[in-house]
């Protein structure tokens, strides 16, 4: 049997750390999925520093996966390795300058201050901004006085709520979950019909158009849902499976859509 990859995200896909209450004895089921996949290949794929992606496995005592995708699509890292994977290293850093992207972004966004050093990366320049730079009419201005500047980056505007301040990241410009998937797809030469991809939310849209066998569980928004379901008029290529059951147990009722549950691994 060849091989074949089974990607998920973590918060509130296969952790059922959102506000639906959980199915028992569904992360168990998984564990055991995960125990005998034989040649599939587990891949988690997640909006969180590898660091906190770690601290999630150590709280729900999950599977060890054989790839990391982290930072939103900037950092793969094989099993057991602490450094970014050198071939995405390489793919993602042609056209991207951080240093002239920063000196930038400090003088054009008023009052912007330098994110943490553990949140930056060389294909990763993360600023905390006033809430009024964190909207998408401001990411538009934003990306289009990069563009004029010369400067090649893919720009993230969002709001951290909780502690009332904007947040803005410039990315690698061919950095993404999806692009990330496909690279490791490529890399061990899985086509997508081989490939399962599971996600509930609008970050994880891309990957789950991109292709491969899409797996939305139950716990996703409606907003989110009918904007999958709009999408897919524009994707004729994409499969999402639109999963009724919540978190881990939406994605093993997907990969029994597809056919993964059989003994035949
Ligand atoms: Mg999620």
């Amino acid at each position: 049997m060849s091989a074949r990859i089974l990607a998920t995200d973590l918060d509130r896909t296969l952790l059922p750390n959102g506000t639906v209450a959980p199915e028992p004895g569904a992360l168990n089921r998984f564990r055991e999925w995960a125990t005998g996949r034989g040649r599939s290949q587990l891949v988690y794929v997640t909006g969180r520093h590898r660091s906190l992606g770690r601290d999630a496995v150590d709280e729900y005592e999950l599977p060890e996966p054989d790839w990391w995708i982290c930072n939103v699509g900037t950092e793969i890292y094989s099993r057991g390795s602490t450094d970014p994977f050198p071939p995405w290293v390489d793919a993602l850093s042609g056209g991207f300058q951080p240093d002239r992207i920063r000196a930038w972004a400090q003088a054009y966004l008023d009052g912007a201050k330098l994110q943490e050093r553990e949140k930056q990366s060389s294909l990763k320049v993360s600023f905390y901004v006033d809430p009024s730079w964190a909207t998408p009419e401001a990411e538009g201005r934003l990306q289009k006085a990069l563009a004029d500047e010369g400067l090649e980056a893919r720009v993230i505007a969002s709001q951290d709520e909780t502690e009332g301040v904007g947040l803005v990241d410039f990315l690698a410009p061919g950095a993404g979950k999806a692009r990330a998937l496909a690279f490791l797809r490529e890399h061990g030469q899985i086509p997508p019909e081989r490939t399962v991809f599971a996600g509930d939310s609008g970050n994880d849209a891309d990957a789950l158009l991109s292709g491969v066998c899409g797996i939305l569980v139950g716990n996703a928004t409606w907003e989110v849902r009918e904007g999958l379901r709009r999408a897919l008029a524009d994707h004729p290529e994409a499969h999402i499976y639109f999963a009724s059951r919540p978190y881990t147990a939406g994605i093993l009722e997907g990969l029994a859509h597809y056919g993964w549950l059989d003994a035949d691994r």
